[in-house]
């Protein structure tokens, strides 16, 4: 069976159709049109000579037995967040079906070759994403706190997962999964609009960003906004105001694709008649160079105590979250350039800036590297996102590309 990638474009159309409504596609984990997804999956591998099974934290696995154990991995996640696109996660998996097609027609593989489709990569019911990746990777810290978690109709995360076979406890034992890992590959959309703007189709990722999160507490005085001469006040929100728009500046200074963010600014008292008393300022930085990612967080202390100074008011820091960059395997990245050179002419080296369950198989120990698409208008998370179909089917080629040459090298 040679490699037919329009194929994967009618088979990711007919998922839509499956598990998408007028809204989008609705394949949010841990519930029934997820499963549905999960068995459409499958459907698709049924006849192929592969060994099936279900880890600890809810992975489905599907093994194509080579000469030796050492497995290349490809994977995806066929869970959405609720009214997302037809094509974040899933074309991973259905542009791998394809490949596996391709391999397993050719007799028995030098080394084995296994796809992967990760559970609850969005975390879109109960916030925590990267749940079956970073369950195998042996990430999982938070594993105590997740027992805790509910939805929004108040279901317990640990409930919802056995409703779905998984027990929480027994999830790490996920990790054993990754033991003859030799390498791991991921194809997916942009979700940026980096390689529209370049007119490419396809880009090999260098690694995920590292992640600071923060919450800047700024306190000032309320004081009548009538009554209190401008001279006089001392304004939270104005050192809320001016990190703000000095986040641009940071940004410039460090550059290579520095990005800072003020999500959220909540002011107290919050009425209309009160100057701001304090200023609650959610900060999310993110750089692929892990130095330039601490130098940004020093940059946006310094500028806080001088605003902080300025304006006579005091600020505090609350960190939220931090993840260090991932960087990819630098022998897969090369191959990832060559398979798409191949079939596109150019590539183009680009950081992610969300994360993926790439980088938690990377941080395992894994080589890994993934492959990007272009995304139309870089848009995701909505029913509005999209790639063409000739850029689908390169990508699925591409892929197949790398895939052909991952498994040359493991084998060595
Ligand atoms: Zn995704």
């Amino acid at each position: 069976m040679p490699l037919d990638p329009s194929r994967s474009v009618a088979e990711l159309r007919e998922l839509r159709e499956l598990t998408g409504d007028d809204d989008g596609a609705q394949r949010v984990a841990w519930t029934p049109t997820w499963a549905k997804a999960k068995e459409w999956l499958g459907s698709k591998l049924a006849g192929l000579p592969l060994e099936y099974e279900v880890d600890a934290a809810g992975n489905q696995w599907w093994t194509l037995r080579g000469d030796s154990d050492r497995a290349v991995i490809m994977g995806g996640h066929i869970d959405s967040v609720p009214n997302g696109g037809w094509l974040d996660g899933c074309l991973n998996l259905v542009g791998a079906v394809e490949v596996l097609r391709r391999i397993s027609e050719e007799g028995t593989p030098p080394v084995t070759v296994r796809l992967v489709n990760w559970a609850d990569e969005e975390g879109a019911r109960f916030g925590r994403s990267l749940f079956g990746s970073s369950a195998a990777a042996g990430s999982m810290a938070d594993h105590d706190d997740l027992r805790a978690l509910r939805d929004s109709d108040g279901v317990a995360l640990p409930d919802a997962l056995r409703e779905h076979g998984v027990d929480l406890d027994n999830a790490l034992d996920a990790h054993e999964e990754l033991e003859s890992a030799a390498a791991y590959l991921e194809l997916h959309i942009e979700q940026g609009p980096v390689l529209e703007s370049m007119a490419l189709p396809l880009g090999a990722v260098l690694g995920t960003f590292g992640v600071e999160r923060h919450r800047i507490i700024w306190r000032g005085q309320a004081a009548h906004a009538g009554s209190t001469p401008m001279a006089e006040r001392r304004d939270a929100l104005a050192g809320a105001a001016r990190l703000a728009l000095e986040l641009r500046e940071i940004a410039e200074r460090t550059g290579d694709g520095a990005v800072l963010t003020s999500g959220d600014v909540q002011c107290k008292p919050g009425i209309v008649t009160s100057v701001v008393e304090t200023a609650e300022q959610l900060l999310d930085l993110r750089h692929l160079d892990a130095a330039k990612l601490a130098s940004m967080w020093e940059q946006v202390r310094e500028a806080c105590e001088v605003f902080a100074a300025e304006e006579r008011i005091e600020v505090e820091y609350e960190p939220i979250w931090r993840i260090e960059p991932i960087l990819f395997d630098e022998t897969l990245i090369g191959f990832a350039n060559e398979a798409i050179r191949e079939v596109a002419g150019t590539s183009l080296e680009l950081p992610s800036g969300p994360l993926h369950d790439a980088a938690e198989v990377s941080r395992a120990g894994v080589p890994t590297v993934m492959l990007f698409v272009q995304s139309l208008r870089g848009l995701s998370h909505t029913k509005l996102e999209d790639t063409k179909p000739e850029h689908l089917e390169l990508a699925v080629q591409a892929l197949d590309r790398l895939a052909t040459k991952t498994l040359a090298w493991v084998a060595e």
